[in-house]
């Protein structure tokens, strides 16, 4: 474990409880689990029993069927695994600030893990400005904790890269705190919510329905990686930019929801001592760890005013140029676009839940160019990759849409509409891998579904 993501939250330094509180919400695993893992030290050396808590909040950004359906798979497993340990986990539906709080009344120390977008911090804020006891955060949900890497937003890759890379002296690997089996605390002693009747209960405003292609769970997770690193690794560096193989890991959707441990997808990585593991521990921990910094530390994350200076001057400038093509959000969300790749990648998503990483880069950058502005164009790319996708909603989303704006970029040669941002065509598409053999595929997977 790496003390110094452990921060103190609030002043408060005891308090007499019944139990230690381990309120789960970024790192929802039972093994490899910092913020799980502190909270069992904890509870170990005051000698009360630990409860583990997951608020269900209905009305979480974005939230609907397919996203809830994944996560509720993952926690299922998450009690099991908890219970075989001793530990009691508690499921509560309802606002997490007013949940947290009503159980932290008889909590003697709480302790949480960590998200970093903007509803997340102000419900730790929140939180840790009422509570009344001591209050604990750790980053378990990333390799370097975030704070320690850079105290400002960084400017790109290639400036957190270096200071990433001081600090990488090893994968930590999370020895299991046992905990001791106290007595005394069982979930009877709550109202709990059963987790195969809360989703039937939930109402969602813009449903999207569950999708077979991903199971949740951190058993899952390893079984994907398992099968990555078996077959798929070598071929990573070569072919991770065609739609049309299957090279990736597939990992994004058990990290976004903490269902498997970053720092032990590396260890694994590095143990298979591949020529490309190199190029995968730079998506892992350089990429993903830029777009929590850029979360953290800009509050305009998916908004206009989040990009850089050139990036906004630029996209400015070019603000009245006609556009070729301009759609609605409806327009592209019925995938009714005149480019049969796009369409082709938008169908990937809302059937899988999952759009290829080469294709969300175009899928993007056509949103700029065939939308009325730069502000509608975030709108829909926000709005679509939050619904659909099992990995949305999640630093990267937004790190990766802003991308295609500018963000974490430089300036290239100016064109109409999109300026000096970075741009993509389909003939770029088609000289890198067969684009019309991927509009086929997905075609045929529309067919069968
Ligand atoms: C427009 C756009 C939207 C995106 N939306 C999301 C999103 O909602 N959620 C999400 O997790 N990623 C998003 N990405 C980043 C990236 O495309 C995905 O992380 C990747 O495709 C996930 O598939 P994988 O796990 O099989 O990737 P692999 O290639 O196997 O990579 C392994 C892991 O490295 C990290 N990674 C890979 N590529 C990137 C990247 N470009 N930036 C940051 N981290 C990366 C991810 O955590 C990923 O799971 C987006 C990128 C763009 C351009």
């Amino acid at each position: 474990m790496r003390r110094e993501g452990i921060h103190k939250a609030n002043n408060i330094s005891s308090k007499t409880g019944r139990f230690v509180l381990y309120w789960m919400q970024a790192s929802q695993r039972a093994v490899d689990n910092d913020a799980l893992d502190y909270a069992c030290e904890i509870s170990n050396y005051l000698s009360l029993p630990l409860l583990v808590l997951f608020v269900l909040h209905g009305e979480y950004p974005s939230a609907n069927r397919r996203s809830f359906t994944f996560m509720l798979e993952g926690l299922e497993e998450t009690e099991k695994r908890l219970k075989e340990r001793g530990i009691t986990f508690l499921l509560k539906a309802g606002n997490p600030v007013d949940k947290v709080l009503e159980i932290a009344k008889n909590a003697s120390v709480l302790v949480s893990d960590v998200g970093y977008l903007r509803h997340q911090q102000f419900w730790r804020e929140r939180i840790a400005h009422r509570v009344e006891s001591p209050f604990f955060v750790v980053e378990s949900n990333v390799i370097v904790p975030v704070g320690q890497v850079s105290r400002k937003e960084e400017f790109s890759a290639a400036t957190i890269r270096p200071k990433i890379s001081r600090l990488l002296i090893d994968y930590p690997e999370s020895r299991p705190v046992e905990s001791r089996r106290l007595k005394g605390l069982g979930v009877e002693d709550f109202e709990t919510v059963s987790l195969s009747a809360c989703l039937k209960d939930l109402k969602f405003v813009d449903d999207v329905p569950a999708v077979s292609s991903f199971k949740g769970g951190t058993s899952q997770a390893i079984e994907m990686l398992e099968s990555f690193l078996r077959d798929k690794i070598d071929i990573f560096c070569r072919e991770r930019n065609d739609p049309n193989s299957d090279a990736l890991s597939n990992m994004s959707p058990y990290l976004h929801f903490g269902q498997i441990s970053p720092s032990y997808i590396a260890r694994k990585i590095t143990e298979r001592e591949s020529p490309c593991a190199e190029a995968y521990l730079e998506e892992l921990i350089v990429r993903r760890e830029l777009s929590m910094n850029f979360t953290l530390y800009n509050p305009d994350y998916d908004r206009f005013e989040g990009l850089p200076v050139w990036a906004k001057k630029t996209l400015n400038e070019h603000r009245e140029d006609m556009r070729e093509y301009i759609y609605s959000r409806e327009q592209f969300e019925s995938r009714s676009t005149h480019d049969p790749y796009w369409n082709a990648a938008q169908n990937e998503m809302a059937l899988t839940g999952k759009m290829h990483g080469y294709m969300r880069m175009y899928w993007g950058k056509k949103i700029l160019e065939w939308s009325e502005s730069p502000e509608a164009a975030l709108d829909t790319a926000v709005y679509l990759n939050d619904k659909y996708e099992l990995d949305g909603r999640d630093p990267n989303g937004y790190a990766g849409i802003m991308w295609c704006l500018g963000k974490h970029d430089r300036a290239w040669a100016e064109r109409k509409v999109t300026g000096k941002v970075r741009y993509m065509n389909s003939a770029g598409l088609r000289r890198k891998f067969d684009a019309d053999g991927y509009v086929r595929r997905i075609d045929r997977l529309t067919q069968s579904t």
